[in-house]
């Protein structure tokens, strides 16, 4: 029975997933505004009538989102509640045909580079004039740049190639064109984003092109930070450290998947790169940027990991003491090459080695921000909660990593603007402190 009324030619977008999704989201909302909808993200107390469901294939939680959000809307279609229902994203890319069979109640599933095809069914016009727009879903002083779509490598446990496609590359003039728009609206953050982002221009190009896009993105005014996210640790392009080093702009952040650190399971993984390069990797790193922080993840539970091969990653984590830190459990993920492996580490093994690895982890954390009581850093400021002003130094990116919290008593600054604080105190993932010089 309907239980409310609704919006005509009112779109709800729902994004799942990573921030390269949420981009994709933010063209087509952009798309949609251009051809009259009224858009909106999000809104779990949507009164519009056409629900788009931007899904997430990654692993297997992931999916169980993916799908419980579809099934909620197509149960809210089936009381009369909305009128279309539309899925797009990876989970669609890869189960098209069971979900239609399914979940029969969404009127169309699109692939992740059908932009397009959905935006013909809904009767509106993909507009070219409009490439590398889009609506912002993010604060305004910090965006993402999706730099290029799917991924080249092998990795036996990762679906995204069956999902994303090979490594397309964005030209570096489409990039600084669509950078300079964000600037003028108001961004001062870039967070650089792809399946691989190292990899960037060996398909357009014919060879790695990072560290030129990191000059051009910086040559923008009103752009201020620009951090790195998903690199690749193997044959790693060590140019755009230099660039880091010498670019102001370019924050001295990197944040690079290792995913294991014992040989055999590297090589299970078809990762391409040893702990000993590894290892020479990051304390490259460290030398060429001497105060970087780096942040990793790794996967534990992947098939046959003995409980000698897991503490051989958490030696190495103890050794190498890094600042940022996540961890995945393996999922068994149909069509991978690892799919032909048995996944063989019970759910609780693998619960309780994510779990032994982050308290490692909060332990190093915790140590690192004791070190940084006393000094001064730039901060971004994000929103203000609970009394506090909430910010970000450049060794922080937004959602996962640590934050400086200064009191609103006492303190002002507005949301969007740097300041500098004077770190006063530090929890395992947090940093306190008070305003010193406003820029
Ligand atoms: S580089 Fe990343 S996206 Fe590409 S296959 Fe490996 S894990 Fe997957």
């Amino acid at each position: 029975m309907k239980t409310k009324t609704h919006k005509e030619n009112k779109v709800n977008v729902v994004t799942l997933g990573c921030a390269k999704n949420m981009v994709d989201s933010e063209v087509l909302m952009h798309q949609l505004q251009a051809n009259n909808f009224e858009v909106e993200h999000d809104n779990s107390k949507s009164d519009a009538n056409i629900i788009i469901v931007n899904t997430c294939g990654f692993i297997d939680r992931a999916k169980e989102q993916s799908i419980n959000t579809i099934l909620a809307y197509a149960g809210e279609k089936s009381e009369g509640n909305i009128d279309k229902l539309y899925v797009t994203g990876c989970l669609s890319q890869r189960y098209k045909d069971s979900l239609e069979e399914e979940i029969p109640e969404v009127d169309a599933y699109f692939g992740t580079l059908e932009l397009p095809a959905l935006l013909e069914r809904l009767e509106a016009d993909y507009k070219h004039d409009l490439i590398g727009e889009r609506i912002l879903m993010t604060p305004p002083h910090y965006a993402y740049l999706k730099i290029s779509e799917g991924c080249n490598r092998t990795c036996s446990f990762c679906a995204i190639p069956l999902m994303r496609g090979k490594h397309v590359s964005k030209t570096i003039e489409a990039l600084v064109t669509e950078a300079k728009k964000l600037a003028k609206d108001g961004v001062k953050e870039l967070m650089l984003i792809a399946q691989e982002l190292t990899y960037y221009g060996l398909d357009i190009y014919k060879k790695r092109q990072l560290a030129e896009l990191l000059q051009a993105l910086s040559d923008i005014e009103g752009i201020e930070w620009i951090r790195l996210h998903y690199a690749y640790p193997s044959k790693f392009p060590m140019e755009v450290l230099e660039a880091m080093s010498d670019l102001p702009k370019v924050c001295n952040y990197l944040d690079i998947p290792l995913q294991h650190a014992n040989n055999a399971v590297l090589k299970r993984m078809r990762r391409q790169i040893t702990r000993e390069e590894t290892v020479a990797l990051i304390e490259e790193a460290r030398r060429i940027v001497p105060n970087i922080a780096i942040r990793t993840t790794f996967l534990v539970g992947f098939p046959d990991e003995t409980e000698e091969e897991f503490q051989d990653l958490v030696d190495f984590v103890k050794e190498m003491r890094f600042e940022r830190l996540g961890v995945f459990h393996y999922s068994h993920e149909e069509d991978t090459r690892a799919y032909d492996m048995q996944d063989n580490i019970p759910a609780e093994v693998k619960a309780d080695r994510a779990n032994r690895l982050m308290e490692v982890q909060q332990e190093i954390s915790a140590e690192l921000n004791q070190e940084k009581i006393g000094k001064t850093y730039k901060v971004l400021f994000d929103r203000i909660e609970n009394n506090y002003f909430v910010g970000r130094t450049e060794y922080d990116s937004p959602e996962v990593d640590n934050e400086v919290l200064v009191a609103t008593k006492d303190n002002y600054v507005r949301v969007g603007d740097f300041a500098y604080v004077e770190i006063t105190d530090a929890t395992e993932f947090d940093l306190y402190g008070t305003l010193v010089k406003k820029q």
